[in-house]
């Protein structure tokens, strides 16, 4: 689908949303220490197909057995599969998890993170999904979590629905959205838009049932369905605990 949008009005239509949603949510901090490259990359390998809970207790289970996550590449993969077996699809994520390490090995001269900061952006998100098993999203997770460059956007199925539905993108898929908002995010908000948004697509604009009578874009939103979105009685007793977000947990 084409975009009718300029580059200009995608990045100040995101400045806009930033903006809205720090007013809703605040600005997140992050933790004093930010986990190694290789954790996070790991971590988020595991986050596939599974809610943060598990995920979580899936990484747990492999920290706590294996402190550094290198040891990983000379432990059978039945061994990785039972400890993250919680996380699901444990029979390929363990699979992946060895391939990537061994590509690592191949592919990166020091896999740390000063190491990694010394190559550009672009250049650095291109060798990381270089490594099978690794896309966007997981490249730019490690540089936004990891290396702590707050102009990285990974784009999640959250992120991709919301700006779609806003309207500040016309894409397909997460991919085609990251690839079309990646230069045109408002400097150095990377961090706090990409957390808010996913606060934002978990509480509000849900992917079945959005929230649209209660929600702070709505003005600005184009969805066509915003319409028809009703106020429902709000039930707090079947409301989950939106709170916790695996990456930041890592
Ligand atoms: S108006 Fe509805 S569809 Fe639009 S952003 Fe808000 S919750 Fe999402």
């Amino acid at each position: 689908m084409a975009d009718l949008r300029s580059p200009v009005d995608v990045r100040s239509e995101l400045g806009l949303v930033a903006s809205r949603l720090r007013d809703s949510f605040g600005v997140p901090q992050r933790k004093s220490r930010l986990p190694a490259p290789l954790d996070l990359l790991i971590a988020t390998i595991l986050s596939q197909n599974t809610n943060d809970v598990n995920s979580h207790k899936a990484y747990t289970n492999l920290k706590n057995r294996y402190p550094d996550l290198r040891m990983l590449a000379k432990v059978p993969p039945r061994k990785i599969e039972a400890l993250i077996k919680v996380g699901g699809i444990a029979n390929k994520k363990s699979k992946v998890i060895k391939r990537v390490l061994k590509e690592i090995e191949w592919r990166f001269k020091k896999f740390d993170r000063r190491s990694l900061r010394k190559t550009e952006r672009e250049e650095l998100i291109e060798k990381l999904r270089s490594l099978n098993g690794v896309g966007y999203k997981t490249a730019s997770c490690v540089l936004l979590f990891s290396l702590g460059d707050n102009d990285a956007f990974p784009v999640d199925t959250h992120v991709h629905r919301v700006l779609n539905r806003l309207g500040v993108v016309s894409r397909t898929t997460p991919d085609k959205t990251f690839l079309a908002v990646k230069n045109q995010i408002p400097t150095g908000r990377g961090y706090e838009l990409h957390l808010n948004l996913i606060k934002f697509g978990r509480r509000t604009c849900t992917a079945q049932k959005p929230r649209c009578y209660e929600c702070s874009l709505y003005d600005i939103c184009r969805w066509k369905e915003k319409a028809s979105q009703v106020p429902v009685l709000k039930d707090k007793s079947k409301r989950k605990d939106f709170e916790f977000m695996l990456l930041e947990g890592v």
